[in-house]
């Protein structure tokens, strides 16, 4: 008898837990079946290369974490799916090979005249300007406005930080050295190179060990120490010329096709914003923590570490705005970015040498 009471007894309480749970489940609104996203990320880097192939992974392990699974990212480096060159057109367009890309605007010069101004200019910002310009000074809305043809959303998703000026086999003692040089050089800097007599080149990381070695190119510039010695240039090079007046402070680029981010629910398009303003800060963190050690390696191997003399930088800086103005004069929009930009870097460089560049001078 007890025991059949008991049994009726957890009967109740069963039931009345169920009308319980039944009523709470009529008071909420009914929710949406959760929607995953499996996204294809291609890069114009080799797999993990140190700096540019770690931040797009770090990329997708952030949004897949910030997401819980909601948004998947597979990253492909350079050759897997796309070359490194056609990391834009497989984004790009209303039927994309993939969602996303990770690369550097410049490599589009071809297409887009103004699209190096978003990456690097010579003699231009550094990277602590750039990120200011982007990201409050109209930088940002004016790459949208450029992209918005290709049906491409762009965001800044890393920098290295000012690079080196290159390597050589020969020495640079004026600007006659640079006559007849093939050198792997993109964007404007290589537009300003050519200029100077040299025969610029523009060639994915991937492929300028070999052809330096093999003579197809006389000279290289890649990026800084942490990235030039993993691809070995010191066993094939002997001089390493700074600074990377070329290269300042070049932006890497995160490129979204705008109708797959439009169609995302607007948590994961924050997701994708955040994750990317992180990889941002971080790759420019890691290059600015990696490139001592990586020096300090380079010179025990015996490279020999040069300034550019002062009368060849002199004579690119003429070179340099030579070719801005003209590229000016040529392209509306690489006119209307680069006013901006010219604008923005003559204020930071105003307050800079009163505040970082009096700070150096002071350190030494
Ligand atoms: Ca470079």
């Amino acid at each position: 008898m007890i025991k059949i009471k008991r049994i009726l007894l957890i009967l109740f309480l069963l039931s009345a837990a169920l009308g319980c749970q039944k009523t709470i489940n009529e008071n909420q609104p009914e929710s949406k079946p959760i929607k995953n996203y499996k996204w294809k990320l291609v890069t114009a880097w080799p797999k993990n290369f140190p700096g540019l192939g770690l931040a797009p992974e770090r990329f997708a392990n952030l949004v897949n974490e910030m997401s819980d699974g909601r948004l998947q990212i597979r990253v492909y480096s350079a050759g897997e799916i796309v070359s490194a060159m056609e990391v834009f057109d497989a984004v790009s367009g209303d039927s994309p090979a993939a969602e996303m890309g990770h690369a550097a605007a410049y490599y589009w010069k071809g297409k887009i005249p103004a699209a190096p101004l978003f990456t690097s200019v010579p003699f231009g910002m550094n990277a602590q300007e750039m990120n200011g310009w982007l990201h409050y000074g109209g930088g940002m809305e004016l790459w949208h406005e450029v992209y918005e043809p290709f049906n491409l959303l762009p965001m800044a998703a890393g920098n290295t930080g000012i690079q080196m000026g290159g390597w050589f086999n020969k020495e640079i003692l004026t600007i006659n050295d640079f006559k007849g040089l093939k050198m792997r050089i993109p964007g404007l800097g290589g537009e300003v190179f050519s200029r100077a007599g040299g025969a610029a080149v523009n060639m994915p990381g991937g492929e300028i060990f070999t052809s330096l070695q093999t003579g197809v190119i006389d000279a290289a510039e890649w990026v800084s120490p942490y990235n030039d010695l993993a691809f070995g240039f010191q066993n094939i090079a002997k001089y390493y010329y700074y600074p990377g007046w070329q290269e300042p402070g070049p932006t890497i680029e995160l490129i979204i096709n705008k109708t797959a981010y439009n169609n995302l629910p607007k948590d994961l398009q924050a997701i994708i914003k955040v994750a990317a303003r992180s990889i941002n800060q971080d790759m420019l963190d890691e290059y600015t923590y990696m490139n001592q050690n990586a020096l300090q390696q380079l010179q025990k191997q015996g490279v020999e570490i040069r300034p550019y003399p002062s009368s060849v930088i002199e004579e690119l800086r003429k070179i340099s705005n030579e070719v801005l103005t003209e590229n000016s004069k040529a392209d509306p929009i690489f006119k209307k970015v680069y006013k901006s930009y010219s604008e923005y870097q003559k204020r930071a460089e105003a307050y800079h040498k009163i505040s970082e560049q009096a700070y150096y001078e002071l350190r030494k």
